[in-house]
């Protein structure tokens, strides 16, 4: 084979290597050539990352497992980027950490609680990278932009790029060194950032996260105030806080931080159904 022609089925090869050696599901992506996107829009604005939408219509819902489908596309497009469904049907999901600021930032919250095990992890052409943990069982992971500042979580239904795509900088997307995919084992991720990032019910003894309540504390959006409202006072009252007291505190909590602010009349109101529910939980605890 000529070298064009092995350069020509290089992105072929690591598609099916991915699939075969890691069961991992791929789909076709627009790539970089001469600075533009494939898609030929002049401004496109995800460049080298958007699914190629003739052969992909569902975009990442189209991602397979299915080599023979895998030919057949990259056979259509031998230059594709490949991108990899996240989530379950992969088992990972990912710490999408852009740039030097999601750098710093995932830094801090390594330094506030532990610091993430080795792993899988992929530079990302754009001088940030991607970080991947196993899927865990029974929790839901989903997407969340910003989850914090700089550093989105890519899980069910997303998907990221991977090696050797192209990257808009001209870059190649690639495995970092001793943190390859098919040398290392992708790590469990650690309890906290599950309980950071997991979807979950709330649970009815309110334990949650940290991170959770420090949302709550600097106020949140409308239609988050009463179920945040009821959780302040289930939390309070379980602290032994007196219920008086405690609606007074959930009153200037929500006056002070929420935009806009809930009526008094409705703070007070799902004061006193929490309180209630709260003597009955005692009551029942007791028998
Ligand atoms: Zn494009």
């Amino acid at each position: 084979m000529s070298s064009i022609g092995k350069n020509y089925n290089r992105m072929l090869r690591a598609a099916i290597a991915y699939v075969e050696k890691l069961n991992w599901a791929v789909l076709p992506l627009h790539s970089v050539i001469n600075g533009s996107c494939t898609c030929g829009k002049k401004d496109c604005t995800s460049a080298g990352k958007h699914p190629i939408g003739e052969i992909v219509p569902n975009g990442v819902k189209d991602a397979t497992k299915d080599i023979s489908k895998v030919k057949e596309w990259w056979l259509k497009k031998p230059w594709a980027n490949i991108g990899i469904a996240t989530g379950k049907i992969s088992g990972f999901f990912v710490l999408d950490v852009d740039g030097e600021i999601g750098k710093e930032e995932l830094r801090a919250l390594e330094v506030e609680y532990d610091k993430l095990p080795d792993t899988v992890e992929q530079l990302t052409g754009s001088g940030g990278k991607h970080i991947l943990f196993k899927y865990p069982e029974n929790i839901v992971i989903q997407n969340k932009v910003g989850f914090i500042p700089k550093v989105d979580i890519r899980g069910d239904g997303g998907y990221i790029v991977v090696a050797p795509s192209i990257h808009k900088s001209g870059n190649q997307y690639m495995w970092e060194a001793f943190s390859h995919p098919l040398e290392v084992e992708i790590a469990e991720p650690p309890k906290w950032l599950i309980d950071m990032i997991a979807e979950k019910p709330s649970t009815p003894d309110g334990k949650r996260p940290p991170e959770w309540w420090r949302k709550l504390a600097q106020g949140v959006p409308e239609g988050y105030r009463n179920m945040s409202a009821a959780s302040l006072m289930g939390l309070l009252l379980r602290k032994r806080i007196n219920p008086v007291l405690a609606t007074m505190l959930v009153i200037a909590w929500n006056r002070e931080f929420n935009k806009p602010p809930m009526d008094d009349k409705e703070v007070i109101r799902i004061c006193e159904s929490i309180a209630k529910r709260e003597v009955q939980r005692l009551k029942e605890g007791m028998k």
